[in-house]
């Protein structure tokens, strides 16, 4: 089975000139791998060029972040609709950057749905803040996932991502424990099962916060992940060819 590999690139780089060495410099990377899908989550403003330049080859596009709303007066939002015609099939929902500026589980549920509508595949990030011994994190990843799909059908379950990304090891250099992981993945689909019945047992499941090259492969093989969201090591192109070489080793 391949693994999903999302690069989120934030807000980076500064220029669109860098943005074209960083894809092409990906794309080689990826090119010498069998059991990766990438996907890439440039900013919105350099998606449609990189999208033409990469048109056919082996990368997916995907928006960061997008607005529910078809369109309107919401200066500065983009629209899915826009996304899509940029190139993008993917779109980030409820990124835990954009949950600290403020979009509310609320939103999430209309932006997967929003995403849906357009034809794109949600990656719907869920994670707690913080985490203490009394495991009420398991409370607060439930209520994510209980809003963000609450207007889906269970046949739609197939066409959703969830990005599990615990807060407090995003932008680190050290995942949570694969073996935590394998706990929270099946809490996940438990709770999914538990919204939308036994289709949610199928629901995609990827890891974020911290992946590196150097722990990506064991993430995969002990995570019970079907693959990673990866911030900071993404525009850092040598350390993402070996990410992604490490996980092309690893199967
Ligand atoms: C992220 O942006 O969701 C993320 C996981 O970032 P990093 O890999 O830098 O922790």
């Amino acid at each position: 089975m391949k693994a999903l590999v999302v690069a989120n690139w934030k807000m980076n780089p500064p220029t669109f000139r860098e943005a074209k060495k960083l894809l092409e410099t990906t794309r080689k990377a990826a090119d010498a791998t069998e059991h990766v899908t990438l996907v890439v989550a440039p900013p919105a403003i350099f998606l449609r060029e990189l999208r033409a330049r990469h048109k056919g080859k082996k990368i997916a596009f995907a928006l960061q972040n997008a607005s529910a709303e078809e369109s309107g007066a919401y200066t500065g939002e983009i629209s899915l609709a826009q996304g899509a015609d940029a190139g993008a099939t993917y779109a980030i929902v409820g990124h835990a950057e954009r949950r600290a500026m403020g979009e509310s589980s609320d939103d999430t549920q209309k932006k997967v749905a929003a995403a849906l509508a357009a034809n794109m595949t949600p990656i719907l990030c869920v994670g707690e803040a913080t985490r203490t011994a009394s495991a009420e994190y398991f409370g607060v990843v439930k209520e994510q996932l209980r809003i963000g799909l609450a207007d889906i059908s269970s046949s739609q379950l197939g066409s959703v991502i969830i990005s599990y990304e615990p807060v407090w090891a995003i932008g680190g250099e050290k995942t949570m424990s694969p073996r935590d992981m394998h706990e929270m993945a099946i809490f996940i689909r438990k709770t999914v099962v538990e919204l939308h019945g036994e289709k949610g047992m199928g629901v995609k499941i990827i890891y974020g916060g911290a992946a590196t090259e150097s722990n990506a492969a064991n993430m995969l093989r002990d995570g019970d992940v079907d693959g990673l969201l990866v911030g900071h090591v993404s525009v850092d192109a040598p350390r993402f060819a070996a990410l992604l070489q490490a996980i092309e080793d690893a199967t």
